[in-house]
């Protein structure tokens, strides 16, 4: 056990107080965000209880292949997605951790989900892993559009120049925004401080970055409602709770 889990584990001070101390007296402290902090804004996480994947095949409807084979089954799927993602707001996780942000705490995000909705709470230094569902892209010549661009009375989007347009997401057997994966390297190993909020840490290949934090020094916040494959490794302090309930306490905390 390193000295700071063991100074940890004899301090008498409550992990969300451990917490907002080592947030306090970070030098750069950076998020990764997860599916989980967005559940209380009405957003379903995709596996587990209620996911979406419980209802609809990941490799069947989120593989860019049968994306491509079957443009219009996919595009069912993403217009109901769509309709849940627009009617969903921050909630208190994501403005708390864009005013750690103002307050000089939180130096980037970088989430895996496509939600926006850090951004719509403020935050300014987002990374966005697996894109953004509010943009199209066309798979034949690139040209991005805004989704109120989009007539979605049509089945199936289509560019000026008849390419097939698809949400600007990564699916599966597509590879990470080579800028995403770049700035999201530099901040991994810019931290001293990482907190992962709402993530499984299963997907690859976002689940490295707080092992790479690790590796190169950093301490690891893990805030989730149950334990997952980064608790006993690699996270110093596990804060089991909602994002909206634990995020609140820390912001009180750090004042
Ligand atoms: P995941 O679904 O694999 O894991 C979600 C994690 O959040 C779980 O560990 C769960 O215990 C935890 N969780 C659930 N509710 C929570 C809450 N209220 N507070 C704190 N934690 C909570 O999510 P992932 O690791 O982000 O991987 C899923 C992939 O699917 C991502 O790549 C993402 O792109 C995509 N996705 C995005 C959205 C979105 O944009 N909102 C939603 C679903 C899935
Ligand atoms: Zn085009």
């Amino acid at each position: 056990m390193d000295e700071l889990k063991e100074a940890l584990l004899s301090s008498e001070a409550r992990p969300t107080e451990q917490a907002a101390q080592l947030i306090k007296s970070s030098n750069y402290c950076i998020a990764l965000t997860g599916a989980g902090i967005s559940v209380e804004s009405g957003i379903p996480t995709f596996r587990g209880y209620q996911g979406l994947w419980q209802k609809y095949d990941p490799l069947e409807y989120a593989h860019i292949k049968s994306f491509i084979k079957n443009p219009e089954k996919i595009w069912k799927v993403m217009y109901e997605l769509d309709e849940i993602m627009q009617k969903a707001r921050p909630n208190p996780a994501h403005f708390a951790l864009s005013e750690l942000e103002g307050k000089g705490y939180i130096k980037a995000i970088i989430t895996q989900n496509v939600d926006n909705l850090h951004q719509a709470a403020g935050s300014r230094s987002v990374i966005e892993f697996h894109g953004n569902a509010k943009r199209l892209i066309c798979l034949d010549c690139g040209k991005i559009y805004q989704r109120e661009e989009i007539d979605r009375s049509v089945l199936v989007p289509r560019c000026k120049c008849n390419g097939l347009l698809k949400p600007d997401v990564v699916f599966f057997g597509e590879s990470i925004p080579e800028e995403a994966l770049n700035s999201a390297n530099q901040e991994v190993n810019a931290c001293d401080l990482m907190l992962t909020i709402g993530t499984s840490a299963e997907v690859v290949p976002a689940n490295i970055l707080p092992w790479e934090a690790k590796r190169s020094g950093a301490k690891i916040i893990e805030v989730n409602l149950e334990r997952t494959n980064l608790t006993d490794e690699i996270t110093d302090i596990f804060l089991k709770g909602s994002a909206s309930q634990i995020l609140t306490i820390l912001l009180k905390e750090i004042g």
